[in-house]
């Protein structure tokens, strides 16, 4: 069936991506907002635009009912969820296939499966992927548990089963503090997900997260489009990625891309996907879980591919085969994306929402920005605080990383405090240069004094600096600038010695 309407069930940058490649499919796109988006960019963007609800997510992003009723209102083929919200909620998924609509991700059995780590692990057990040692379902008796632990070695981890972005996950360093930390995880995996149930892995030493993305089809072909390094996190949770990744040999490149396709075989996938595997020091790779959806990073692989990512699902969506062979595939150039957080990353990396008095993108050969503002706007409280994805591509890692410090430095945000500080910091960082990095980039290097402003100055000459940007950030131009400030090009990451 072809796809004639689209309604994005999402917001911000990411409803405006789907749209987008929507709209060059000759497709009519639907948004639905929240009271608090009534003026969103998403909603401006959109052929028709319907209000589902107040300002929390739950009374409107979520309503299933009163968007799959906008659906039967609009004559809408069908619904793409993006990321987060409703997109990995199996039932979801199956209300609008049962409401004869097409869901653009796959098959609500699919999400099932994969949104439980364990299930997951449970379904490709028959493949042969490769697994991080730990116990192979939920615990239910602590002295087993401990003896297992003990068994594998500290430090191990508590994982929350119904696990995302970070939560309900706990580094236990040795035996007498297991208890404690799995109180903990087991209360913070109830409250987020409504599930206690928690496993346990061994703890990675100096792991970096890589992951495999994937596309198939409704008649059985699936291919892989190579990794996504997203090893640079704070709280567990990505903060820069790049593709391909700086360490991966051709032949462990391979060997994870088969694996990736294996573990979406085994649950019958169709649809964009991504493979998720922590990788040690010595490039042993372990299957940690399966995303069944569009990632916030996807970007970087439809750099290096030329593939889009959204345009795929919606061929797969509409039944048609795969016309892309595994053969046909091949990385050209190399991409980074930063997430411009409005976060204080000099403050534990606290939300710093507010309005973005000046907000001026970058631009120019090999920059994307994917982004859900404008100057003058609010960043609403009540959503994920990512302002933009930055993204630079070149020919090589060095050209990307180049482009994407003087894209940094011509992002001009200022009403709110942004990761942009600290990614400029990881960019000049030799750890990230080399390549020779984990996902403890954050805890090994980073302390908020990393982030002064631009000088070579010593410290006598530091008063003149500012003297300088005061005078210059208070001339008529420069456009509500005041107090809260972060305009990136005058700061500068310290470059580590
Ligand atoms: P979530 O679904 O909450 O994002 P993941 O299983 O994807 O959880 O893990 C998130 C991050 O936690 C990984 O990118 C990695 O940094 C870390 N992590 C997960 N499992 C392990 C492990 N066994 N050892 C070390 N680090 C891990």
């Amino acid at each position: 069936m072809i796809i004639k309407k689209l309604l994005v069930a999402n917001r911000g940058e990411i409803a405006l991506r789907i749209m987008r490649t929507a709209r060059e499919m000759g497709i009519r796109t639907v948004a639905i907002y929240s009271e608090a988006d009534r003026h969103a960019l998403h909603v401006r963007y959109a052929d028709e635009a319907v209000c589902v609800g107040p300002a929390p997510s739950s009374e409107s992003y979520l309503k299933a009912d009163v968007i799959i009723d906008v659906c039967r209102k609009l004559q809408v083929d069908a619904i793409h969820p993006g990321y987060g919200f409703l997109s990995e909620n199996a039932n979801f998924a199956q209300q609008v296939r049962d409401a004869g609509l097409i869901f653009v991700g796959p098959s609500p059995e699919s999400i099932e499966i994969m949104g439980s780590k364990l299930a997951a692990k449970a379904a490709v057990a028959n493949y042969n992927i490769p697994m991080v040692p730990g116990t192979p379902a939920a615990i239910t008796d602590r002295t087993e548990a401990k003896a297992i632990s003990a068994q594998i070695g500290y430090p191990i981890l508590i994982k929350a089963s119904a696990g995302g972005g970070g939560k309900g996950m706990r580094i236990v360093e040795r035996e007498a503090d297991f208890d404690e930390q799995m109180d903990r995880a087991v209360s913070e995996a109830q409250s987020a997900f409504g599930d206690g149930s928690v496993f346990i892995e061994k703890y990675v030493t100096s792991p970096r997260h890589v992951e495999i993305q994937v596309l198939g089809d409704q008649h059985g072909n699936i291919i892989h489009l190579f990794e996504r390094e997203c090893s640079i996190q704070r709280r567990h949770q990505k903060v820069v990625e790049e593709a391909p990744s700086a360490i991966l040999t051709p032949e462990i490149r391979e060997a994870m891309g088969r694996a990736a396709v294996d573990v979406a075989r085994a649950c019958g996938y169709f649809g964009a996907g991504t493979v998720e595997f922590i990788v040690n020091d010595k490039l042993d790779f372990y299957f940690l879980e399966m995303n069944t959806r569009l990632q916030v990073e996807h970007p970087v692989t439809e750099q290096i591919t030329g593939v889009d990512l959204v345009k795929q699902m919606i061929y797969i969506a509409e039944g048609k085969p795969l016309t892309i062979k595994q053969e046909d595939l091949q990385i050209k150039g190399h991409a980074v994306e930063i997430r411009v957080y409005a976060e204080d990353p000099a403050n534990n990396f606290l939300p710093d929402v507010g309005t973005l008095d000046t907000y001026v993108r970058p631009q120019g050969n090999g920059v994307r920005v994917d982004d859900g503002f404008e100057q003058g706007m609010a960043i609403p409280i009540y959503y994920d605080p990512m302002i933009a994805k930055l993204i630079t591509y070149g020919d090589s890692r060095e050209e990307a990383i180049q482009k994407m410090i003087r894209a940094i430095d011509e992002y001009q945000i200022s009403g709110v405090q942004t990761t942009l500080p600290f990614c400029r910091y990881v960019m000049e960082h030799e750890a990230f240069r080399s390549g020779q990095f984990d996902t403890g980039f954050v805890a090994t290097y980073f302390t908020p004094d990393k982030l002064i402003p631009e000088t070579d100055a010593d410290e006598s000459e530091l008063a003149a600096v500012v003297a300088a940007y005061l005078i210059e950030t208070t001339k008529p131009k420069a456009v509500g600038v005041a107090g809260k400030t972060t305009t990136s090009s005058r700061w500068k990451a310290n470059r580590l010695a």
